[in-house]
């Protein structure tokens, strides 16, 4: 067998690309009544050999089949039958060294994912399936990031027993604490948040869990094994093939009901281990090698893959577009982007608009690398510093606001401007508009940035909070701060499930390994820190009515204005007019001060209502005027709106 390093000499060769690039989208296996093609690419293959199974995991195959080799390395095997339900994998010979495999374009397996299975995917549709819709565009996209064994696993949930931990818990509309009938859980507590969309952390089938294995392990899923079969361990039985596509579907069709959009948390930056499909069917053309022959390992998970290849970026889209079209997915969460090519992202988001309009599907991912990548050729990462180059609608977590907000995720010490750090309020400034027109960051428009304070890596924002503040008696106020600062920021809205309710994982950085007892929501604090969480809705729903800040066009930072700084305050206005409509409010000024003393601040003229003050985010349903002067408490962020003159004439 070749080395690695002479793989990508054969592999960089033209010739190669000439003779062996497919460009065909039907890998795989189609199913229907009509019969069933199994199509794998494998271009240095001497043989191909096919196996039928009834069986996912067990049993000897019932049929051997020798596959065809077609033109451009594609090997095809066509029958009459409908073979919905059949295990198979193949026998795949190189240099003379026969290697089993399943099937790199799977879209149905086996437990633990070990044989594909045929599908004919017409059969897993839930019922009312083809009626499923998304909801509505949101005027402002409030991202909520979720696991799915996370949500319903603990007991507080008030889930049925038998679906704690799945796909099926979100087709729960009504749950309570420990089903008291009174206290919301589960997605009516997420309804009554006011979130627009929910992303769910990986369900592709990932390899760190066993499938067969104990109900109680727990593991975040960034190691993909098949990247287009959903996860077998949320499903209620992982051991039938066609159940965790059907209850997947079950799962997005629900929550599109109860009026959220589902984001999907994909890993295409790199595979569970070297041991891939990928690998036995075409070796080393999936991932990037170092001139050396060493394997690339920008994602410090063991391997990148080699996503600027033209079959690997051809994969990647084919699955973007696959869950889009046979999920109905409505957006995309990439992790570690950097890692990715500029041009693909670029292609996925040129494809997705010209199948659905442009935007209607979000995309955004981690604009950054764990490490450095050995990307060939003039392929440019999806990184921070090529922002300029991506889609004004591909967005990027934007770690300046994060930082700037609660401190380095790093440095456990270091803080921010609302738990005490100094000389951060320039850098406030640039967050609220949403880092447009600044040096650091070349933004597009504000689509392109999501705003947050706490995401599934790192501590959570509480237990930052709890690790830089000595005194207890202010975290609450100081968490009410962060939310209210990053939540009067432009871009898009992103949070951790539960940091509205001071979610806490004990201080640890990196959960994703730790038991689920560690990882749960625990919808007990839910309800043990409803002021935290009713605070957050009002700032929720607030946001929803400040034009202001959801704009998301290129001249959006023009609407920030007035802007003021001092040691520890900051103040600015914006301009919340749009056109055709009449906001209640035409004028906001917000001031923050995270000084341990008092701040006064002069208003600009007129009469001002009270929108926000520390202790109520809902002061907005009431009518508390005042002019001239107003003082900001301690750890406060006041949010204050100018009546708009239309509205007053009506009034
Ligand atoms: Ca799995």
């Amino acid at each position: 067998m070749k080395t690695a390093a002479e793989w990508k000499k054969y592999y960089a060769d033209p010739a190669f690309h000439e003779k062996y690039t497919y460009g065909g989208h039907d890998l795989g296996v189609q199913c229907s009544e009509k019969g069933t093609a199994f199509r794998l690419w494998s271009p240095c293959a001497e043989s191909v050999m096919l196996h039928l199974y009834e069986n996912g995991s067990d049993g000897t195959a019932y049929a051997d089949i020798c596959m065809e080799k077609q033109e451009k390395g594609v090997w095809a095997y066509h029958t009459e039958e409908e073979l919905h339900g059949v295990y198979y994998d193949y026998d795949v010979t190189i240099d003379g060294e026969v290697q089993k495999t399943a099937d790199p374009y799977a879209k149905a397996c086996g437990i633990n994912g070990k044989r594909s299975m045929a599908v004919n995917l017409a059969k897993t549709d839930p019922q009312g399936w083809e009626k499923d819709q998304a909801p509505r565009q949101p005027v402002e996209n409030i991202i909520y990031e979720v696991h799915v064994k996370e949500f319903s696993w603990d007991k507080s949930g008030g889930f049925p027993e038998e679906y704690r931990g799945k796909y099926k818990a979100f087709l729960c509309e009504d749950t309570t604490l420990f089903g008291d009938g009174v206290h919301h859980t589960g997605c009516a507590w997420l309804k009554d948040m006011g979130v627009t969309h929910i992303q769910l952390m990986p369900c592709y089938d990932y390899g760190s869990v066993d499938e067969a294995g104990d109900a109680d392990e727990f593991n975040w899923g960034y190691d993909p094994v098949n990247y287009n079969v959903p996860e077998g361990s949320y499903a209620t039985d992982a051991s039938h093939g066609e159940v965790r596509i059907r209850e997947m579907k079950e799962m997005i069709q629900a929550l599109h009901r109860q009026g959220f959009r589902v984001v999907m948390d994909v890993v295409y930056n790199h595979t569970y281990s070297l041991d891939s499909w990928f690998q036995k069917t075409v070796p080393w053309y999936y991932y990037r090698v170092h001139e050396d022959g060493s394997v690339s390992n920008g994602s410090m998970c063991g391997n990148d893959t080699a996503n600027e290849r033209p079959m690997c970026a051809d994969y990647i889209l084919d699955s973007v577009l696959y869950w889009a079209e046979e999920y109905h997915v409505d957006g995309f969460r990439f992790d570690l982007m950097g890692l990715l090519d500029v041009k693909l992202m670029n292609r996925i988001r040129r494809e997705l608009d010209l199948r659905y309009g442009k935007g209607e599907k979000i995309l955004y991912g981690e604009p950054w690398a764990a490490a450095e990548t050995a990307m060939e050729g003039d392929a440019k990462g999806a990184l921070k510093e090529n922002l300029h180059l991506l889609d004004e609608h591909i967005g990027i977590f934007c770690d300046n606001t994060r930082n700037a907000v609660k401190g380095s995720v790093f440095d456990v010490d270091r803080t921010g401007f609302v738990n005490g750090a100094h000389g951060l309020e320039e850098d406030i400034l640039k967050s609220v508009r949403a880092w447009q027109k600044t040096e650091e960051l070349q933004v597009s428009a504000p689509t392109q940035i999501i705003t947050y304070a706490s995401a599934h890596d790192n501590q959570t924002l509480w237990d930052k909070i709890r690790d830089t503040v000595p005194d207890e008696t202010k975290w609450i106020d100081i968490n009410k701060m962060a939310a209210a600062v990053y939540m009067t920021c432009q871009g898009n809205l992103f949070l951790l499930s539960g940091e509205e309710f001071a979610r806490t994982k004990n201080g640890l950085d990196d959960t994703y390994k730790e038991p689920i007892s560690l990882n749960r929501l625990d919808w007990e604090r839910a309800w043990k820190y409803e002021e935290l969480a009713e605070y957050y809705r009002g700032l929720i729903a607030l946001r929803k009515q400040l034009p202001g800040l959801c704009d998301k066009t290129p001249d959006a930072w023009k609407r920030i204005g007035n802007m003021w700084s001092e040691p520890l305050a900051v103040a600015f206005a914006v301009d919340n007019t749009l056109e055709n409509a009449e906001p209640a409010w035409d004028l906001l000024y917000v001031v923050y001060n995270s000084r341990s003393e008092k701040l006064q601040v002069k208003l600009p003229d007129g009469m001002w209502q009270v929108l926000t003050d520390k202790h109520n985010s809902f002061l907005w349903k009431e009518s508390r005027e005042i002019s001239g002067e107003i003082s900001a408490e301690p750890a406060e962020v006041l949010i204050l709106g100018r009546k708009n003159e239309g509205e007053k004439e009506k009034a």
